[in-house]
């Protein structure tokens, strides 16, 4: 089985009360695309991510969640001077801070800038049908022109909310030339 592998851009997450903050006490995300994950989307609200050295205009992705989170890639991390562990989305305890700034507010997060862990999304038929489990750390195998690579520590997340789709950064993407139609296998070595 393959699934599709998708370059995730550097974007934001808000919680509700951040948002409110940034964008004003009755702000709503207006969402512009859909993802493949359903119930996900690209909002038309932009951020400015700021670290020590510059910043970076990002778009927010609804809808809300929990805690506010920033992900970018290592040279994004680089350029603008933030801290970014690797991390799984959510995972955001001591993670890296920034200065966020919104057309109405900004905020000051103290951790939720991440470096996301790459994955794959599995719906449980997808996992059954590749023979692995929720949070199994797997290899997947990348045929690209020119930079065909095997990534490992790529982390299996299985749920019925899925669509089957790999999820790598810019760093990534670029590294091993994918293109939009790039799939990917789980593969044992
Ligand atoms: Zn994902």
């Amino acid at each position: 089985m393959s699934f599709i592998v998708e370059t995730s851009a550097r974007h934001v997450h808000v919680s509700k009360e951040h948002l409110a903050i940034l964008f004003g006490a009755d702000a709503k995300l207006t969402p512009k695309k859909d993802l493949s994950q359903p119930g996900q989307f690209l909002s038309e609200e932009k951020v400015e991510v700021v670290g020590s050295k510059g910043s970076l205009k990002m778009s927010i992705l609804g809808p809300e969640r929990n805690a506010t989170q920033v992900e970018i890639s290592a040279t994004d991390a680089r350029s603008i001077g933030v801290v970014a562990p690797i991390r799984e989305s959510g995972d955001i305890a001591g993670s890296g801070g920034c200065k966020v700034v919104g057309p109405v507010g900004e905020i000051e997060i103290k951790e939720g800038v991440i470096i996301a862990k790459r994955h794959v999304h599995l719906t449980p038929e997808g996992a059954e049908a590749e023979g692995v489990k929720d949070k199994e750390i797997v290899w997947v195998k990348l045929i690209t022109d020119g930079r065909s690579a095997i990534l490992g520590d790529t982390v299996v997340r299985v749920s019925p909310a899925f669509g089957n789709a790999m999820h790598i950064d810019t760093d990534e993407s670029n590294a091993i030339s994918a293109t939009s139609n790039l799939q990917g296998e789980i593969v044992r070595l």
